[in-house]
């Protein structure tokens, strides 16, 4: 098993940084999951310029350029024979920047999961830096961990207005009749998937409300379904918040998943 370090191809297990740097034990780093399906990278662009973004966003300086990076992705593909798979970038700042690539087991999900939906709990908390994808993640670990503690697949995030923002590695959606709501991108990490949401909520004819979600409103039961989304789930629907059900089929939720994953090969 392979990784890339800066460009060249290393045994996986030599993929490894120092606790010795100041910036690993700040987690000052920049990330990026993409998901890879018969060696075709979905996406690759966006989350390159997405990672370059966030770098930039917290001041991490760097030599890589995008075509660097894209460079040794499709080069760890060709070394690996990589063809479904999770492959995971994670760019060190400092005065040594280094940037790894590492393949994982492509995340899955049951069908059950897309029919039936899953839960969610709420957490209050507010992600540092929202619109950039940083390594400042004891937050979105602490939430998880919640979650999981009862039985949730994801944590939402709660923030100091009661807005419902988005969730620990997901965004957050929710339905009223034909209108789709999410937060806009200036308070939320802009997800690959959640514009291939938004486009697909515009051909598929639904209205789209990018002010946030407050949770009184979601509690009063203003909305008939609610989804987060992410890279490897595309929208998956939630059957409950805390103690708020929503009852399947999720026919909205499944038009927009289904439209998501359509479009990933283009
Ligand atoms: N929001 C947060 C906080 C995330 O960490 C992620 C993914 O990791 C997302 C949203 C979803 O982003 P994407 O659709 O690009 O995978």
């Amino acid at each position: 098993m392979y990784a890339s370090r800066n460009g060249v191809i290393i045994p996986k297990e030599e993929a490894v940084v120092p606790i010795t740097s100041r910036e690993v034990q700040s987690g000052f780093y920049v990330y990026e999951s993409l998901r890879v399906l018969g060696g075709f990278v979905t996406r690759i662009n966006d989350h390159l310029d997405r990672l370059l973004a966030s770098a930039k966003g917290i001041h991490l300086t760097h030599p890589f350029t995008k075509e660097s990076i894209h460079r040794w992705v499709d080069e760890l593909i060709e070394a690996e024979h990589i063809g479904d798979a999770t492959v995971r970038i994670t760019l060190y700042g400092g005065a040594d920047p280094v940037l790894f690539i590492v393949p994982v087991e492509l995340l899955r999900y049951p069908d059950s999961y897309y029919r039936d939906g899953v839960k969610a709990i709420t957490f209050e908390g507010e992600r540092l830096f929202p619109t950039h994808k940083s390594g400042s993640l004891l937050l979105n670990y602490v939430a998880l961990e919640e979650a999981k503690r009862f039985g949730g697949f994801e944590a939402l995030l709660v923030d100091r207005n009661g807005r419902v923002l988005e969730g620990t590695r997901s965004n957050f959606f929710a339905f009223s009749n034909n209108t789709l709501h999410t937060a806009d991108e200036d308070l939320v990490l802009g997800g690959i998937t959640r514009s291939e949401v938004l486009r697909c909520a515009k051909e598929l004819g639904f209205m789209i409300d990018l002010n946030p979600i407050y949770l009184e409103d979601l509690f009063a039961g203003r909305f008939t379904e609610v989804f987060i989304s992410a890279t490897s789930m595309a929208a998956m629907p939630l059957h409950t918040i805390d103690d708020l059900r929503f009852s399947a089929p999720f026919e909205r939720t499944r038009a927009l998943h289904d439209c998501v994953r359509a479009r990933q090969w283009q």
